[in-house]
């Protein structure tokens, strides 16, 4: 039995992997087995920013292994506070509650919304709302499926949590429609990725956090995919100058070592948890405060939003200037695009295996987006490499009947 039949045959099948099987990786680039070297151009869906193995970020993590990994928030340890911290000083907010995966950063702002919305804005009990987005995706937990508009994500999973609202993504009209006097908070991602890379219109943000203030509900974005470098900016909802009241933070943020999540936001809103109220065994050990400070260190060390900004503008740029009749649009921001792909050529799925057999790896997001999202350290000849062999695919595409 080969490791693809043995995955198959014992695991559950809830993903689809294309057919290789890793073994190593070193910054932008991943090995197979047999040796083959592949560009990785999806970096574990932003969670590898940093590229495989960082040095530094491997060397904070054996080291603080060796000397204490997991106490549980029982006691305190002498890594959480500094991790803290420095969420706090980039976000410009005022707390943060360290969790592991995504799923529970969100369900964490979820909780913070509503509590809010009983204690502070006096939401009669049961009724809080809070308003979501066509197209969203912020994890698999019941409660975040339940409010989802993908079929796939939430088939048979029911019955689901209610208290949600949902309006198409980078309306402002529909936001302000869907409020009423029980919502308690915005959920977005500040640019939805899973969704297919979809950037909102300009002036969407600064509309909605002025609308959020006047209407008095909480401005929570997810940036878990989106922030930490990924568009160029620390978080994506710098590009419009605002700061949310709270902030979901996952992936790059355990240097692509370890899950590490956090719900940063203000200090009033934080000061909601009392202690018994929420928490996790895991959330804010030792070992994924010391991995995830020093990803916050390298990342402004080798400053990678920068970089991301720079080498994502070469990116679209190659992009852009690509003429083929396979490609719809080209959307994105820094080192993060989405490739929106014409079905009657090939499906983005299948584009993803064609780039494979040229060694380069990327995932197809919902059935027509090709999701270009490479570690943040990727250079310009190494862009070259992946626009060369996206030609080559997309030009077989073409001649296909
Ligand atoms: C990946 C993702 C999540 C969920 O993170 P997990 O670690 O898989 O639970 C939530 N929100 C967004 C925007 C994501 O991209």
């Amino acid at each position: 039995m080969n490791e693809i039949e043995r995955e198959e045959r014992y695991g559950a099948r809830n993903y689809a992997p294309l057919p290789v099987v890793l073994s190593h990786g070193k910054g932008v680039w991943v090995w197979d087995v047999d040796g083959t070297r592949y560009l990785d151009m999806m970096s574990a869906y932003s969670a590898v920013s940093h590229g495989h193995a960082h040095p530094r970020l491997v060397a904070a993590l054996t080291a603080q292994a060796q000397r204490l990994a997991v106490v549980s928030r029982a006691f305190y340890s002498d890594r959480l506070g500094a991790f803290l911290e420095r969420l706090c000083d980039l976000t410009t907010l005022g707390g943060a509650l360290p969790m592991n995966t995504g799923a529970e950063a969100v369900e964490t702002a979820i909780k913070a919304a509503r509590r809010w919305g009983y204690s502070v804005k006096r939401i009669p009990a049961g009724r809080a709302e809070i308003i979501v987005a066509e197209g969203n995706f912020h994890g698999r937990t019941t409660t975040i499926v339940g409010f989802s508009s993908e079929p796939a994500y939430r088939a048979d999973f029911g019955p689901f949590a209610p208290g949600f609202v949902r309006v198409p993504f980078g309306d402002i009209d529909a936001v302000r429609a869907a409020i009423t006097p029980n919502t308690c908070a915005v959920l977005f991602e500040t640019i939805q990725g899973e969704g297919g890379i979809i950037v909102p219109p300009g002036g969407f943000l600064r509309e909605l956090r002025q609308l959020c203030t006047e209407q008095n509900v909480l401005l929570l974005l997810d940036e878990i995919q989106s922030g930490l470098g990924r568009t160029g900016k620390w978080f994506a909802y710098q590009h419009e100058n605002i700061v949310p009241d709270g902030v979901m933070l996952g992936k790059a943020l355990g240097g692509g070592l370890l899950p590490v999540s956090a719900f940063v936001a203000r200090r009033d809103v934080i000061d909601l948890f009392e202690p018994g109220s929420h928490g996790s065994t895991f959330g804010g050990n030792a070992l994924a405060a010391a991995v995830a400070l020093e990803a916050l260190d390298v990342m402004a060390d080798e400053d990678l939003p920068g970089r991301s900004a720079e080498m994502g503008e070469y990116l679209l740029s190659r992009l852009h200037a690509i003429h083929s009749p396979v490609i719809r649009e080209v959307r994105g921001r820094g080192l993060w695009a989405g490739i929106e792909i014409d079905p009657s050529f090939a499906s983005a799925h299948e584009l993803s295996l064609q780039l494979l057999r040229r060694h380069i790896l990327a995932k197809e997001t919902r059935t027509t987006v090709l999701r270009l999202a490479p570690p943040l350290v990727i250079g310009r000849s190494e862009i070259d490499l992946c626009i060369a062999a996206l030609k080559a695919v997309l030009a077989e595409a073409e001649d296909r009947p």
